[in-house]
């Protein structure tokens, strides 16, 4: 079964992209936690950072330098932001398809107490 995000990569989700290549795509989280809030999302399926291979080094350094970028254009780089990868169950990773998160806009609290 197809994850949310092979859809979208698939076009049977419509969604508007920020970014797009061959290896990487990027569109605002449909949940928003903050004033902007973009996921930078691998078209290759890697469920998580624990199963990327040596292989997947450059796409993954690459979803950074995409999410610097993103940054840059919406203006949020210079007062900062957040780069999250939740990685399993106790990380709190719910789409079993990596993606990078980028969170900007205000001062964001930490929230990361076990719950
Ligand atoms: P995580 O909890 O790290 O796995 O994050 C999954 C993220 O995907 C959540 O922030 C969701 O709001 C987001 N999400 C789920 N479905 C969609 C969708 N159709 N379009 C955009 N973002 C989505």
């Amino acid at each position: 079964m197809k994850t949310v995000f092979e859809k979208i990569r698939d076009r049977e989700i419509p969604k508007e992209f920020l970014y797009e290549d061959d290896e990487v795509m990027a569109f605002y989280d449909i949940a928003p936690l903050a004033p902007v809030h973009v996921l930078i999302v691998p078209k290759k399926v890697i469920a998580s950072i624990a199963e990327m291979d040596d292989a997947d080094a450059h796409t993954v350094g690459k979803m950074f330098l995409i999410a610097r970028n993103i940054a840059r254009d919406l203006k949020i780089s210079e007062k900062g932001y957040k780069l999250l990868i939740r990685v399993g169950r106790d990380g709190g990773q719910e789409v079993p398809h990596l993606h990078l998160h980028l969170m900007g806009g205000a001062r964001l609290s930490e929230n990361i107490h076990p719950v």
